[in-house]
């Protein structure tokens, strides 16, 4: 396979904070010219057997995903895992105990809201919610929308659930190694989720990295949703100062909020080697599963 494959490794189901069934990403993605797929939900692999049931009735390749959240340097990271076992007990064990503590800070962040005059946000947060272990600042941003607080989920962002704004809490999501010790050990690959969106400075920037392939990740997203031109180029540099593999990933949520939809992103530069050159073996086709045994 080469750089010129419209894969699209990383998007969101119900099963974390997107808008769309697993199904019906499939046929989207289908629709929308994607060769090879993976459903990357926030902590969580539930989404994992119906997605490639539905990749396989659409005829699209597929790999398993996920988008792990984890705290570097307080700040949180997102590593996104591809290829792996989705029963595999110690990823989902792991997974289990990053999920756990997500109900109590949702309470709190509504807490912190009702102190600015915002009631109930929890309970609306919860109508949008599709996995009740999985209640997200996505959730509460839909719900502020609906009830008129913001024009956008951008905005109630902005305004309430970034750090220092009366929604935000602090939480202590995975160590990194254990995220990526997680994802090797299930037989996956681990990825540097949208490099370009962490407020770290560049020598923090370099410590991730480094730190990040001393545990045995093995790729960087380049080309995704929530990176600018100039930052494909800067993060294609850092694969290859590193000498890491490059992903492709929209970050797709839902069709009502999301500027980059399912594989509408450029290709990857032919001078970069492709994550899925690594997970030869790991693709399920629609017709033969996996290429190669686990
Ligand atoms: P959480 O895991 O609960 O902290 O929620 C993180 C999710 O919030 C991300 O995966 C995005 O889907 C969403 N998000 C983060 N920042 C923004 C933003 N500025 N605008 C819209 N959505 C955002
Ligand atoms: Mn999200
Ligand atoms: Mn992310
Ligand atoms: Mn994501």
């Amino acid at each position: 396979m080469t750089s010129i494959l419209n894969a699209d490794l990383h998007c969101h189901s119900v099963v974390s904070d997107g808008t769309l069934t697993p199904e019906a990403l499939a046929q989207r993605a289908k629709s929308n010219g994607v060769e090879l797929w993976a459903l990357t939900d926030h902590d969580e692999v539930g989404g994992q057997h119906r997605a490639l049931a539905a990749a396989r009735a659409a005829g699209l390749s597929y790999l398993t995903g996920v988008e792990i959240s984890v705290t570097f340097a307080d700040v949180t990271v997102h590593i996104v895992g591809l290829g792996f076992d989705p029963d595999h007990p110690q990823l989902v064990q792991g997974l289990q105990r990053t999920r756990g503590g997500r109900s109590e800070r949702a309470q709190e962040m509504s807490d912190g809201l009702a102190k600015v005059g915002i009631a109930g946000a929890y309970e609306g947060a919860l109508r949008y919610v599709g996995n009740p272990e999985l209640v997200s600042r996505t959730h509460f941003a839909r719900y502020l929308v609906e009830s008129g607080v913001c024009k956008d989920t951008h905005e109630v962002f902005r305004k309430y659930l970034t750090e220092g704004k009366p929604g935000f809490v602090p939480h202590r999501w995975a160590k990194l190694g254990d995220a990526v010790r997680w994802i090797r050990e299930a037989g996956g690959v681990a990825v540097i989720a949208h490099p370009a969106r962490y407020s770290f400075t560049p020598t923090q920037e370099y410590a991730l990295f480094t730190e990040f392939k001393e545990h045995g990740g093995l790729g960087v997203e380049v080309v995704t949703g929530s990176h600018t031109a100039a930052e494909y180029v800067r993060y294609a540099d850092m694969a290859l100062e590193f000498g890491l593999a490059a992903s492709r990933g929209s970050d797709f949520h839902s069709p009502d909020e999301s500027h980059t939809d399912l594989g509408a992103l450029p290709y990857l530069e032919g001078k970069l080697t492709p994550v899925w050159e690594l997970l030869a073996g790991r693709i399920h086709t629609p017709d033969q599963s996996p290429t190669a045994t686990h």
